[in-house]
């Protein structure tokens, strides 16, 4: 914040935009008083001559997976819904450190389980294009609170999607760093070796200055990166690449699949090359992905059993089993349900071999295919989602939502870094995004090409700046 105007004026003018907006059900707790108190004492630090945080009085908003000590954490499940966190994550940790202002925390689906916010115990949320419509999902809350102006930006997670997916419905950018990039430490497990923080913003400078802050070795969490970002060499053209299956793939709404194929002519006129290659491994990702995050999530969900914390049934149980099982029945809603059976069934000793150790031999494969892709490729890109965002309630069948995941969770198999650009809309004004990836490990490279594909969208759009 450059002085112009306080923290205590900044906290107030979103505090305004949030109780204007209450309707999009995208907070599920404002820390008003709080906050205020914050900015307060951010705004006497700074006359007083202090040195400013990194995110002085920057206002963030927090998905209800991600702790934050002394405030409630949920998962927008009912099983969680008296939880209070007793630590910080780190990235929690960490935007405290350099001065941010938590202002709340955010709707989602349940246990970060969905695609569309409407998995949410507490309610869908709404996208604030038009409110008839999802948002996007798991992280929908996160999504719309900055679509919506109710904060400059929120952290969610991205399991598969979560991040990426929902900037794509909200017209807004949602980073998914490299697998390990931001500790996983504070962040409630859904399925722990996809689970990535991500980032929504407005502008790809807001989102290089919080993965900046937040990301880095953690002492609390093994499988956070220990070596910098690489940085990235800057060329004056690029190679992109684009799976040709993926783009013609009949669930790919045509609207979408024309832009993207256009855009892909803008990048060959500036200059760039843009190949087509064959992914033969297209068809095999979302069942992969679902075997393998519904194993580890029933595995991380067992710690939910109505003993050591969340919500017990207190009144019906005559033995320790029906305890667990009347807890569990009760506190969780059917989708979480529906992940937890699946992953025990692929877990169960006779079909073990049969999906689980099948899907890893396919993550595997996936692995190979990605290291060869990124030896000629600067970056791949494809669609972020196969339509625009649908109306709340319009779809039924989970295994139709499930296909919907078909561009996004790639990525979280194989763990590269990946970015969702609000560079389109269709005729009816719904956003959609492009989906742009690069090698592990390669986010500040994925940040600065990230720029240049927005700056030559906006360029051939007004072609006068
Ligand atoms: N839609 C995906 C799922 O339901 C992604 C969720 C996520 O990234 N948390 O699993």
């Amino acid at each position: 914040m450059n002085g112009q105007i306080t923290c205590v004026e900044a906290v107030r003018h979103y505090l305004e935009k949030i109780s204007a907006s209450s309707q999009l059900n995208a907070w599920l707790e404002v820390y008003d008083i709080e906050a205020l108190e914050k900015a307060e004492m951010l705004d006497s630090q700074r006359k007083a001559g202090a040195p400013l945080g990194r995110l002085h009085g920057v206002i963030v908003g927090l998905k209800d997976v991600i702790c934050y000590k002394d405030h409630k954490a949920s998962a927008s499940s009912r099983i969680l819904e008296n939880f209070t966190s007793v630590y910080n994550a780190t990235a929690t940790e960490r935007l405290l450190g350099d001065e941010a202002i938590i202002i709340g925390r955010q709707n989602c689906d349940e246990f970060a389980m969905g695609s569309s916010n409407e998995n949410s115990a507490f309610g869908p949320v709404r996208n604030a294009i038009d409110e008839e419509r999802v948002p996007g999902g798991s992280s929908g809350g996160s999504a719309v609170a900055v679509q919506a102006g109710m904060c400059m930006v929120s952290l969610g997670s991205d399991t598969g999607g979560s991040v990426r997916q929902p900037a794509d419905f909200c017209g807004i950018i949602g980073m998914k760093p490299s697998y390990g990039s931001i500790s996983r430490y504070g962040l409630i497990a859904y399925a722990s070796s996809f689970d990535q923080i991500g980032i929504f913003g407005n502008t790809i400078d807001d989102v290089r200055l919080v993965l900046d802050v937040i990301s880095g070795p953690d002492e609390f969490d093994s499988t956070a990166r220990q070596r910098p970002s690489h940085i990235p060499a800057q060329k004056d053209y690029y190679k992109f690449c684009y799976f040709q299956n993926a783009l013609e793939h009949p669930s790919l709404d045509p609207t979408i699949a024309g832009e993207i194929k256009g855009f892909t002519d803008k990048l060959t006129s500036a200059g760039h090359t843009v190949e087509r290659i064959d992914f033969e491994l297209l068809e095999f990702i979302v069942p992969a992905y679902y075997v393998l995050t519904t194993a580890e999530a029933s595995s991380n969900l067992s710690r939910y059993d109505g003993i050591k914390y969340g919500y017990r049934n207190s009144n019906q149980q005559n033995n320790l089993n029906e305890l667990y099982n009347y807890s569990r029945s009760e506190g969780f809603g059917p989708e979480v349900k529906r992940r937890i059976l699946l992953g025990t069934f692929v877990l169960s000793a006779g079909y073990f071999d049969a999906y689980f150790t099948k899907a890893q031999k396919v993550r595997r494969l996936l692995i190979e295919k990605t290291k060869e892709i990124f030896s000629q490729y600067d970056a791949i890109i494809l669609p972020t989602v196969p339509t625009p965002a649908y109306k709340i309630g319009e779809k039924k069948d989970p295994v139709e939502i499930f296909l919907a995941d078909i561009y996004t969770v790639y990525a979280n198999l194989v763990g590269i870094p990946a970015i969702s650009l609000p560079l389109f809309k269709n005729d009816q004004g719904l956003p959609f995004g492009l989906q742009v990836m690069s090698s592990q490990n390669n986010e500040l490279h994925l940040l600065s090409l990230s720029k240049l594909l927005i700056n030559l969208q906006l360029q051939e759009n007004n072609p006068h700046l």
